[in-house]
């Protein structure tokens, strides 16, 4: 938590000390509400969100009469994290099966970080004493199943790949998880492709090695992983993505280079489905569960 609260708070200092400067002017006019929202604007908050914020904080100022500097900070951040929602269920794998392997699908666009979101929740597990196995059906570029392997051998699980370029991702997925079974393993991560250029495609494949899996074990989880540096085309790519697949919670990746953490609100509005973890950088310890009190913190400090 204090390394969550120390990486974000050096991305997103302006958010905190920008809006706590703002309100504890003596005057909070017209014109202090406006930079306010502007403020929120740009840390990607959404324009629905923000206005009810500013709203909702206008409401409470008015109300309760406070321009006590401290206290409407403390009201900003009883509004955020009702904006950010504490009671979804962030649990990443909600259902737990004694008799056979969780099932978590990756899925996203290539270069948000899929992979490297799949090592690093390796470890986890691993540190956790679950046996989990990995399936590298992102076949397209061979590059992906050595960089999965790669993260496989450096966390010491085993990842199951095929050796062939472009083959079938359903045929290794399936395999990844008929060895999670034979196994009795505890988890079986598989990764995937993400090439959004045609969404046919992506959805016939994602589709397709959903289908196949089902035919030997239950797919839990489908972690839409979304790199947080890319505002709105993250959430269009959310929007297609949740079209194809049926996207159980949001892994939010690169939250350490950018200071719109803001984009935790609008995307979890746009889908209905909650932020579950947070990639803070490219290290093997840097990723952290979504707390969404800690978050505001955060984004607060
Ligand atoms: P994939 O194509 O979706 O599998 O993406 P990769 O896992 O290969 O990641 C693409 C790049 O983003 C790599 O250079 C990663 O090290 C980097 N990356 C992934 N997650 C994070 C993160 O949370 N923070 C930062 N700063 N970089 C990240």
């Amino acid at each position: 938590l204090a390394r969550l609260r120390a990486r974000l708070a050096k991305s997103n200092n302006a958010l905190g000390k920008g809006l706590l400067a703002l309100l504890s002017q003596d005057k909070i006019d017209e014109d202090v509400w406006d930079e306010i929202e502007e403020t929120l604007l740009l840390a990607d908050l959404g324009t629905e969100p923000t206005l009810e914020l500013v709203d909702a904080l206008r409401e409470r100022v008015k109300i309760e009469g406070s321009r006590d500097p401290k206290q409407v900070h403390d009201m900003l951040r009883e509004e955020l994290i009702k904006l950010v929602d504490p009671t979804m269920d962030r649990n990443f794998i909600p259902t737990r099966h004694a008799d056979r392997p969780n099932v978590i699908m990756v899925v996203g666009v290539n270069g948000v970080g899929k992979t490297t979101t799949i090592g690093k929740l390796a470890r986890v597990l691993v540190a956790e004493d679950k046996d989990v196995i990995l399936g590298a059906a992102d076949t397209f570029r061979a590059a992906a199943a050595e960089q999965l392997a790669t993260w496989g051998d450096r966390v010491g699980v085993p990842t199951v790949k095929s050796d062939i370029d472009g083959a079938d991702p359903a045929s290794v997925a399936f395999e990844a998880v008929t060895a999670g079974i034979d196994q009795e393993v505890d988890i079986v991560m598989i990764d995937t492709a993400g090439r959004l250029q045609n969404k046919v495609g992506l959805m016939d494949e994602l589709g397709k090695i959903k289908r196949v899996i089902e035919k030997k074990a239950t797919v839990d989880e489908v972690l839409l992983v979304l790199d947080a540096t890319t505002g709105q085309n993250g959430l269009n790519q959310a929007k297609v993505f949740s079209e194809v697949v049926n996207v159980t919670g949001i892994v939010l990746t690169k939250l350490d280079g950018t200071a719109k953490g803001g984009i935790v609100v609008a995307i979890q509005r746009q889908l209905g489905v909650p932020v579950k973890l947070i990639g803070l950088g490219e290290g093997p310890d840097d990723l952290a569960p979504f707390d969404a009190e800690a978050f505001v913190d955060a984004l607060l400090d």
